[in-house]
């Protein structure tokens, strides 16, 4: 049973899985490696001069890696919810959840066969995305939303921000109080 399993590894899921991991919440990342951010050239991320949209995505796995978080490569082909949390389904695994994040940017095929609700995207080119509340809750209590497919504007600043958010809303309802991830600068 793993605590937190995460769907899409591009900037919004591996943002939630390095910090969901980093607090000790048993982590895994589903991807099937079709992400937009492949295909970017990004200068305008905060704290990063310039980075080629693949080099971003593999340092995000891999800071999530760090922390502890498995990483599989799989299509997610549906999310049952079940008596203990949700059964996470691809063509050739099953994994068990408490929690499901759905970071699946520009892709809602899955999120609507699984009953979430979705209305249209008002971001260019995005035509579907979740119905979430603020803290990125969609209508299955469990089941959260981050990044371009919970409708945030398409920048890896703000989709790996928004996975950032939600994972932090994640282990604070896990922990039932508000949690902060602040390391200190070593002397
Ligand atoms: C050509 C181009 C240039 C860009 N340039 C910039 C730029 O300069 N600056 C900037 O800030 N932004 C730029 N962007 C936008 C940026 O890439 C996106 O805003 C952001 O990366 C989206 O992040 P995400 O995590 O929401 O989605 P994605 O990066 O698309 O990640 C979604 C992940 O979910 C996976 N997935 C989907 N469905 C499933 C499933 N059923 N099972 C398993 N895995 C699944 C996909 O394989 C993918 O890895 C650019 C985008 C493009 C296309």
């Amino acid at each position: 049973m793993f605590d937190v399993v995460v769907i899409g590894a591009g900037p919004a899921g591996a943002s939630a899985a390095l910090l969901t991991a980093k607090a000790g919440k048993k982590t895994l990342v589903v991807d099937n490696d079709k992400g937009v951010t492949k295909r970017a050239w990004i200068e305008n991320h905060y704290g990063v001069k310039e980075i080629t949209g693949p080099n971003l995505v593999e340092t995000g796995k891999e800071q999530a890696r760090k922390f502890g978080a498995e990483i599989v490569q799989g299509t997610v082909t549906d999310i049952v919810k079940t008596e203990s949390g949700f059964r996470v389904e691809t063509d050739e695994k099953q994994y068990k959840a408490k929690h499901v994040i759905v970071a699946t940017g520009m892709l809602a095929n899955l999120a609507e066969k699984a009953g979430l609700h979705t209305k249209p995207g008002t971001e260019p080119r995005v035509k579907t995305i979740l119905d979430v509340d603020a803290a990125g809750k969609t209508n299955i209590d469990g089941i959260w939303a981050a990044g371009t497919i919970a409708g945030v504007s398409m920048h890896t600043i703000i989709t790996a921000g928004d996975g950032a958010k939600v994972a932090i809303n994640v282990i604070s309802e896990m922990n039932g109080e508000r949690y902060v991830d602040h390391d200190i600068l070593k002397s």
